[in-house]
């Protein structure tokens, strides 16, 4: 049984034992913080990305969905402000050449320390951070001899900042008009395509622009599995306003979004709310959506309330108009905007953390234990499986006949092979909720056994009765 310190490690290795998540090109020893989705973790992703896109677009009425590029023009991030301010104070030890995120050396440095001396120091981090003040960073970091933990020395270089976005060239001439970035937020799809939006779709302020894509940031310190990758995917909304009603709009979405975390039936108590104290250049409030993964609280989610930044900067260096004709108060406007953001691989982490259990099913008889993903069965890679007991008499056909009739309908896996014992753990790996055994009573009266994951309790249901059972669980 693992540990709570080796959970996370236990996570991981089932991860990849069960194809849900392999290192990227692996067998050239893998590209660090880059990860591949396998048979069921690409399964499971697409569930939490329907699940989230349903919830935003088909159940509002008033928010849309788009698809933006990943290429922009480079003119986006320099209005954005990332070009400039999407960088972390970095820092190298020069025995180990290990670089470090500056907040993180402190953190780590100040968890070591008794409460109050920790808080102190982070204290004094916060506003050095605030003033840009990179040389009294480094003084900081030497006054309390923080040492690297690879060298064990205090040979540190100078703080630097380190941009986190990746450049590339467009087309084959390699001057400095052709770089251009991977996006390093899908956000600004978004904002440049308001007017486009708002004008075919005839939106009426309030309304949302929705989308999900891959954002690429050259993360410094990439650890932790997919919770902090160098190509990701996220799941955003943008909600344009009436300028003044932020408070009220940031304080909908705060909730609305929670609710939807707890409507997948998470233990309320793992989830907490954090203000940010440091606000980013262009929001006036904003929270993140903690979750309380094996490695503690940590963010999953963001919610800013971001101005009318974004819009006004596009405005400025398009210099096209970005506003909105308000009809009801007869006035133009720049629309000020909430926004939603999630990482979609941090999700699938978050649902495979919290389904994932070493159960001891030992009797005084027999040892026995399980591994049991305890997924919410409508974001279940597999919803049902179809086991005939033997290879002979029918079996295989009648089985063939319920998984014809369901696989239209949701994802189903067929196996005849080994003691059904065997073939009922291993779906309790993947997180299959339903298991059916056909046996011989099946030709009989039509039934079949019908198997629980979470209780594993069987019953006898008709066979006839199957489809719908799941279905009645699955949407
Ligand atoms: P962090 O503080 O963890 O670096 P952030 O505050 O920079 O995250 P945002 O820019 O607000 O993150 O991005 C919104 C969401 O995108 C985050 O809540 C997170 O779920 C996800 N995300 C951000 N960076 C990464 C990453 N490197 N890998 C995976 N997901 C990420």
């Amino acid at each position: 049984m693992s540990t709570d310190q080796n959970k996370f490690q236990a996570i991981i290795s089932h991860c990849k034992e069960y194809g849900f998540v392999f290192q990227s090109s692996e067998i050239y020893d893998g590209l660090s913080a880059v990860y591949d989705y396998g048979q069921y973790g690409s399964e499971l992703k697409k569930n939490i990305k329907d699940y989230w896109w349903k919830s935003m677009t088909q159940l509002h009425e008033n928010i849309v969905g788009i698809d933006a590029a990943i290429f922009m023009h480079p003119t986006t991030w320099k209005a954005s402000g990332h070009v400039d301010n999407f960088s972390d104070p970095m820092i190298d030890n020069k025995d180990s050449k290990k670089r470090y995120r500056v907040d993180h050396l402190i953190e780590g440095y100040a968890e070591t320390l008794p409460q109050a001396d920790g808080d102190a120091l982070l204290a004094r981090m916060d506003e050095l951070l605030k003033e840009n003040d990179f040389a009294g960073l480094k003084t900081l970091i030497e006054e309390n001899k923080i040492k690297c933990s690879v060298s064990g020395t205090v040979n540190w270089t100078d703080v630097r900042q380190f941009n986190l976005m990746f450049s590339t060239q467009l087309g084959s001439v390699t001057d400095e008009a052709s770089e251009i970035y991977l996006r390093p937020e899908t956000a600004q799809g978004i904002f440049v395509n308001f007017l486009n939006v708002q004008k075919t779709g005839r939106m009426k302020i309030p309304f949302g622009i929705a989308q999900i894509g891959k954002a690429f940031r050259n993360e410094i310190v990439a650890r932790q599995f997919i919770f902090r990758m160098r190509e990701f995917e996220q799941m955003e909304m943008q909600f344009f306003i009436r300028p003044g009603s932020q408070k009220e709009w940031y304080e909908k979405w705060k909730e609305e979004r929670m609710q939807w975390h707890l409507s997948l039936g998470t233990d309320p108590s793992k989830y907490r709310f954090k203000d940010h104290v440091k606000l980013a250049h262009y929001a006036d409030a904003a929270v993140d959506i903690e979750f309380d993964f094996p490695m503690g609280f940590k963010e999953v989610e963001g919610i800013h309330s971001r101005t009318d930044f974004d819009l006004s900067q596009h405005q400025l260096y398009s210099k096209k108009k970005i506003q909105y004709f308000d009809t009801e108060i007869n006035q133009n406007y720049v629309p000020y905007v909430i926004e939603t953001s999630i990482g979609l691989d941090r999700m699938f982490l978050l649902v495979i953390c919290n389904a994932y259990e070493e159960q001891d099913l030992s009797t005084p008889e027999k040892p026995d234990s399980r591994v049991v993903l305890k997924l919410p069965a409508k974001l279940a890679p597999v919803k049902l499986a179809i086991f005939p007991l033997t290879k002979k008499d029918g079996l295989p056909e009648l089985a063939r006949e319920l998984m014809n009739s369901c696989m239209p309908a949701f994802h189903c896996f067929y196996e005849e092979k080994d003691a059904i014992g065997k073939r009922y753990r291993r779906q309790d790996a993947i997180g299959t909720p339903f298991c059916v055994t056909i046996d011989h009573q099946t030709k009989e009266d039509g039934t079949v056994t019908i198997r629980y994951r979470d209780s594993m309790e069987q019953e006898r249901v008709p066979m006839a009765d199957v489809k719908q059972l799941v279905m009645n669980k699955i949407f």
